[in-house]
């Protein structure tokens, strides 16, 4: 399948979910008190429950379900050998270029590729000089023609160890190499045997030359990554499965298949470390980009820290006595571009049979960052006692709100905001019959149900 732009929302849609997720707390622009820093943002109180959820559910699905998986929770700062061994030291560049006139700066490639409609990111800094005064590329933002010379800028951030005699280290860019740096002491302390994953999810940090389109490209951002090691004559099929089991993850949380699409990155194009790359894309409203990434990265990284480090990094076959480096299948998901889709596809804006309106995200259930909202009709007793009776007994099903202020119909648009998908509501039949009402974010529909059966019927939605 390739990338297709059918599907790409209107930007208008970014605009209304950076608007939404401020006013709802999902999502704050970073050190605001402080006039704000640039592209780092704040996981409000919802944003973080949905992340939670988000990062909770891949763990289950990726390293409980599987007998073939272990976790890893690594450093930030690696050895700063390990980014000169893994090649992040010399290779992991991006080529920027600025503007003489306007000062703004960007990304070489993706300057001369909008101007050209065409990829040109396997070109040198110099042949992209080059290629941009041939082309009589304009500047986007004040139309000049007067740039400076393309050159290399490495993306990791460096900071200054005391201890070590102001050594510079590294903050990770990957959360990958932690996992390398620590196969030897999962292979000696767990009983794993090739093919076997170790994952991790974890902060990693980019100096990005042009960060942006929200929470898309920021210079801190957390990754869900599975390095998988396997003999090197079944790296081909085992592509082919995590290729599957990454739309498998896709549909599990939801996202809409026909905005996704799988992006081959040809040859001249992988990076230092890969043979063969695939994106899964999906079209976001600023355009069609990556979502995930699996990369085939053969021996290199244990080879190569192996090699720097002076340790034998294989495994020993206990029964054959032989030594195997593995090799290396790569599946990795960025948890901010996640919720990003996420928001993408869930966000609507509905006008109802009475001509009012309302703002719904149709998140999934098993994500949603609140499971169930709980109402007494009224602010009177007895109905907040009856309804206060039964919040100890929904929160087995995870975050439940209680509200009891303002009239009932805004308590139902602020949950749709939020994506509750179920509201319950005790009024005076609850207080004469013992019935509740159980209202759908979907549907709108009401129905009413037994106050006894209400958790086991919500369990079953929220599977
Ligand atoms: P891009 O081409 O967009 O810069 P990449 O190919 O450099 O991305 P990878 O190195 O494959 O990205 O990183 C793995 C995953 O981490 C990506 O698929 C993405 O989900 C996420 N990711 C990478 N860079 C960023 C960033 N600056 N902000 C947020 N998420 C990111």
């Amino acid at each position: 399948m390739s990338a297709s732009t059918k599907n790409i929302p209107s930007p208008d849609l970014l605009k209304s979910i950076v608007a939404l997720c401020k006013r709802r707390g999902f999502i704050y622009p970073g050190s605001e008190i402080y006039g704000g820093f640039a592209n780092t943002y704040s996981f409000g109180p919802y944003g973080v429950e949905l992340k939670k959820n988000v990062k909770d559910l891949w763990w289950k699905h990726f390293v409980h379900l599987r007998e073939d998986m272990v976790g890893l929770d690594g450093p930030i700062l690696l050895h700063p050998k390990a980014w000169k061994a893994s090649g992040h030291l010399e290779s992991f560049n991006d080529a920027m270029i600025d503007c003489k006139e306007c000062k703004a700066r960007f990304r070489a490639d993706h300057l001369l590729s909008e101007a050209l409609q065409r990829d040109v990111d396997h070109l040198t800094p110099e042949e992209m000089s080059a290629l941009v005064q041939e082309e009589k590329v304009a500047c986007p933002k004040c139309g000049a023609h007067h740039f400076t010379e393309a050159r290399f800028f490495n993306l990791m951030f460096s900071t200054q160890m005391s201890k070590t005699g102001n050594e510079i280290a590294y903050l990770r860019p990957e959360t990958a190499q932690a996992i390398f740096l620590d196969f030897k002491n999962v292979i000696d302390t767990m009983r794993v045997k090739p093919p076997f994953g170790i994952a991790q999810i974890g902060k990693a940090f980019r100096n990005e030359i042009t960060p942006g389109n929200f929470i898309f490209r920021v210079i801190e951002f957390e990754q869900m990554e599975i390095e998988y090691f396997l003999r090197p004559e079944q790296w081909e099929k085992s592509f082919e499965e995590w290729l599957s089991a990454m739309w498998g993850w896709c549909r599990l949380i939801g996202l809409r298949k026909e905005r996704l699409s799988e992006q081959e990155h040809p040859k001249e194009k992988l990076s230092h470390y890969s043979k063969r790359t695939v994106d899964l894309v999906y079209d976001f409203p600023f355009g069609t980009s990556e979502l995930y990434g699996l990369a085939y990265r053969t021996d290199f990284d244990l080879t190569q820290h192996a090699q720097h480090s002076g340790q034998p990094l294989h495994y020993a076959n206990p029964e054959t006595k032989e030594h195997l480096v593995p090799h290396v299948i790569e599946p990795t998901f960025g948890v901010e571009r996640t919720l990003l889709a996420l928001l993408c596809d869930a966000y609507e804006e509905e006008t109802l049979e009475s001509g009012e309106k309302r703002t719904v995200l149709h998140l999934d259930p098993k994500i949603a960052p609140v499971k169930v909202a709980l109402f007494p009709l009224m602010k009177k007793e007895p109905l907040v006692n009856e309804a206060r009776s039964l919040l100890p007994h929904l929160q087995r099903l995870g975050l439940v709100e209680y509200d009891e202020s303002g009239a009932i119909g805004k308590r139902y648009r602020r949950q749709d905001e939020l994506g509750t998908p179920f509201c319950v509501t005790v009024d005076f039949e609850t207080l004469e019959q013992g019935t509740v009402t159980l209202r759908d974010r979907d549907s709108m529909q009401q129905i009413r149900l037994p106050k006894e059966q209400l958790v086991a019927h919500l369990l079953e939605k929220l599977r």
